[in-house]
């Protein structure tokens, strides 16, 4: 399971983006289809019952096995590839360091939110262990091979942590405790860390406590709207789904006291109608209470109620990219920053020159999620195209090299530095 980058990898296609940003009029979730009762909550899967035979690749012309949580878990394709349990290739890399689990049932998420694959509107044409998540299949794998491949040899494994994906379920809680147990009873959370994605909607403060207790490294709440309203609209009444921003917040401040600084962080995914400015205010909070931000730029994913509409432009992403970077990990506060009328970045807050160094160094742009081994700006989770096609990447599953760049700056409309 060795893991090196291409040295020759094909070029990226031509920038794409649109124009400006994605302002919050134009990202309005569509309504949602009515489910047929034969296919609410898993209930045909259940009724016919098949058994799974180990791997199941998901496939949408033939009806799942009935697998779940914790004898199952899906895991993300690059993950899969990593293992070596799917074959294939990934453009710019050949491995994922992050080993991106997530918690699998007949009755799939309960929520609704409108930009996620997995919503509960998508049982009326997909069984969830069919449904694509950010942008890729999730094959379904039983955990005990996971942890058997792991196992037999945890510090040369190509993964430099792994993470459990919550969902919203009745028996989320319980199957993330059983799996994060059977993960460090069998490999040492010292050599491959481990971190929680988790759904607070149905979660405790003792919980948090519990998946620290058991060995997780680092606690993570998937906020993913940037403002109230925004979360309202995609990920709460607006779609029928379960969620609320002041729940959220909660399990947020209880990670705080309980990880501590630097241990705990939020999910936010930019374009889906806040402004630049909003979202940079959310990365100083987050700062400013010792935590870190994960973004992901916005993608249409298909079959989700937000797949009509526009992907991030590139412009907005890189300003934002740049700029939460620069809070996250280089000192620089938002109130030193500017903006224009539309909230979008007008001034970086530090000199010219200082900030031609980061660009270059390409950090920023690279895919942002919990550190690996190699330095804490950058990330274990890669999550290569997660966020965007190969063709015309947003966060950047490897280090950018000098064409990738050119390509940054011509986004970010500052200058290219000629050498
Ligand atoms: S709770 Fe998470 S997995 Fe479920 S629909 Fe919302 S974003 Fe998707």
């Amino acid at each position: 399971m060795g893991c090196i980058d291409h040295k020759n990898s094909p070029t990226a296609g031509n920038h794409q983006s649109g124009s400006d940003h994605n302002p919050f009029d134009v990202m309005q979730p569509r309504a949602p289809l009515k489910t047929p009762a034969e296919r609410k909550n898993g209930r045909h899967v259940k009724a016919n019952d098949i058994p799974p035979q180990g791997v199941y690749l998901p496939n949408n012309n033939i009806m799942a096995p009935h697998m779940k949580s914790p004898e199952y878990v899906q895991l993300s394709t690059a993950a899969a590839i990593t293992l070596g349990i799917m074959g294939g290739r990934m453009y710019g890399c050949e491995c994922t360091r992050c080993l991106n689990l997530l918690l699998t049932y007949p009755e799939g998420c309960r929520a609704n939110c409108a930009y996620c694959g997995l919503a509960r509107h998508r049982e009326a044409d997909r069984d969830y262990a069919d449904r694509n998540f950010i942008r890729v299949d999730w094959p379904a794998v039983p955990m005990a091979e996971i942890i058997d491949i792991v196992a037999g040899d945890p510090e040369a494994s190509p993964f430099h942590r792994m993470c459990i994906s919550m969902i919203t379920h009745p028996r989320s809680e319980d199957d993330t405790f059983t799996v994060l147990k059977q993960w460090t009873d069998r490999i040492d959370p010292d050599a491959i860390p481990v971190s929680i994605l988790s759904n607070p909607t149905t979660m405790t403060r003792a919980d948090v406590q519990r998946t620290k207790d058991l060995g997780a490294d680092i606690f993570t709440v998937a906020l993913d709207a940037a403002t109230p309203e925004v979360f309202d609209r995609t990920r709460g009444k607006g779609v029928r789904s379960p969620h609320k921003w002041s729940k959220y917040w909660e399990i947020l401040q209880d990670a705080r006291d309980i990880y501590g600084p630097q241990k705990f962080g939020a999910h936010i995914i930019v374009g889906m109608g806040e402004t630049e400015f909003e979202v940079l205010n959310l990365v100083q909070e987050l700062v400013d209470l010792g935590g870190h931000s994960h973004m992901f730029c916005f993608f249409p994913e298909q079959g989700s109620l937000m797949d009509h509409l526009p992907a991030t432009p590139r412009d907005q992403w890189r300003r934002v990219q740049l700029a939460r970077y620069l809070i996250d990990y280089q000192g620089v506060r938002v109130e030193q920053m500017s903006f224009d009328d539309l909230g979008r970045v007008t001034g970086y807050g530090i000199p010219q020159s200082e900030l031609s160094g980061i660009i270059e160094e390409g950090i920023a742009f690279r895919t942002s999620g919990c550190p690996g081994k190699f330095q804490d700006d950058i990330s274990a989770c890669d999550r290569p195209y997660g966020d965007s096609p190969p063709s015309d990447i947003a966060s950047y599953p490897f280090q950018p090299k000098k064409k990738d760049l050119r390509k940054i700056r011509r986004q970010l409309e500052i200058p290219v530095r000629v050498e």
